[in-house]
């Protein structure tokens, strides 16, 4: 390069980061517009009524979605600044909240049988009240439901395709460095499970991945990337998409794990696979294949990322590779964090089914067991995770190195 084609790229280096940092401040202003102070439920002879205490006004969008029965209500430009969740009554089952894209704050009602919205209306200040949405729900039969349903479908791919901006074209990958992408699990609305110490999987798994991130980057020789550095939701298929988008070397989806057993405790490692190991991993897969569902999306019939899949021979060889990082991971790990006596297991993983990128869903421990859940939330305890996950990484690499020989 001559000086004058260096100062030029020096040049649209700068203006480039100048043009992210207006980007960023201004989809943080955008993002903060409205809080959501708190959310209330009352009932009445006929209807559940669920109001949404805001700051300011906004125009909510409300649809339905069935198998499960779900209500999901997206606010736009709002983040949520209430305190402690409240009891749902009458025909809402549970509910759960959280950041669905960079513009939407998503709130998903679980109900216990058909319902429909009967009325959705925003009412201004007054009478010692701020600004609210107040929604009406009436049971329905089913097919009254699946109607409404039919009627209030979302509009979804202008919130999914924002989802993820600021890797919408591959990065040229840094001078000799292996790409590893780290994908902490769950976020936003999806919030996985709770553990017996009141801290949800999707805060855990991003302290968790936070902590390898320090650890890989303290290294030098890798260029490390998270499917989320923040508390929202990505679609399971969007999460190993981001992997091939950066062209990964390596995906490593993290996880915490629940069980009605309160003393089984200890990590495992998922390969994906046809078959499930066993019956838990099995299980373990329907749970973790569910977050899509449970962040108020409805599963279209073309999606065979939960259910099909078809290994073809790249698949294979991917596979292989796969398999081969999650038995050093099983063993660096056991050296210094519990972890299941058969820790290596297999299951039909969504977010494991990259064609083209080793892949293993690292189940970091039980939450459902007190002693490992505060491991899992422990400074100490992430640290002993992202020093063996590093160990793990740099021995596979030297050893896929030392057979390329
Ligand atoms: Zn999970």
């Amino acid at each position: 390069m001559t000086r004058a084609e260096k100062n030029f790229t020096a040049m649209i280096r700068h203006i480039v980061v100048l043009l992210t940092v207006i980007f960023v401040q201004a989809s943080i202003s955008a993002a903060s517009s409205v809080d959501v102070e708190g959310v209330r439920f009352g009932e009445n002879a006929s209807a559940t009524r669920f109001v949404i205490d805001l700051s300011g006004t906004t125009s909510p969008s409300v649809f339905m979605l069935a198998d499960p029965y779900r209500i999901v209500i997206d606010l736009p430009n709002a983040s949520w600044k209430g305190k402690a969740d409240v009891k749902p009554i009458g025909v809402v089952d549970g509910y759960r909240h959280g950041l669905f894209s960079d513009d939407t704050y998503r709130i998903v009602l679980d109900l216990k049988q058909p319902a429909v919205v009967a009325n959705a209306f925003s009412l201004p200040a007054g009478r010692g009240s701020g600004p609210r949405y107040v929604i009406d729900i009436k049971k329905e039969s089913r097919s009254k439901f699946l109607q409404a349903v039919a009627s209030s479908k979302p509009e979804r791919p202008a919130v999914v395709t924002r989802a993820t901006p600021e890797i919408a074209s591959p990065r040229r990958r840094a001078a000799g460095k292996r790409v590893i992408v780290l994908d902490p699990g769950h976020g936003g609305p999806d919030p996985g499970n709770l553990g017996v110490i009141g801290v949800h999987e999707k805060v855990i798994t991003l302290k968790i991945a936070r902590a390898i991130r320090d650890e890989l980057n303290k290294t030098g020789r890798y260029e490390v990337h998270l499917t989320r550095d923040r508390d929202i939701f990505h679609k399971v298929r969007e999460r190993f998409r981001i992997a091939r988008r950066h062209k990964a070397d390596l995906f490593i989806s993290i996880h915490a794990d629940s069980i009605q057993n309160p003393k089984v405790n200890g990590g495992s490692v998922y390969n994906l696979s046809e078959n499930a190991s066993d019956k838990e991993a099995e299980r373990l897969a329907a749970r973790e294949n569910k977050s899509d569902l449970i962040a108020g999306l409805d599963l279209d019939a073309t999606d065979d990322t939960l259910t099909g899949i078809l290994i073809d021979l790249a698949q294979r060889e991917t596979l292989n590779y796969s398999a081969q990082f999650a038995e050093i991971l099983v063993s660096e790990m056991r050296t210094d964090v519990p972890m299941l006596r058969r820790a290596h297991r297999f299951a039909n993983l969504g977010m494991l089914k990259a064609p083209d990128v080793p892949s293993v869903l690292l189940e970091a421990g039980y939450l459902t067991n007190k002693t490992n859940a505060r491991f899992l939330n422990s400074k100490n305890g992430q640290r002993r995770i992202a020093q063996a996950v590093r160990r793990a990484i740099d021995r596979y690499f030297a050893e896929l190195n030392t057979n390329a020989r």
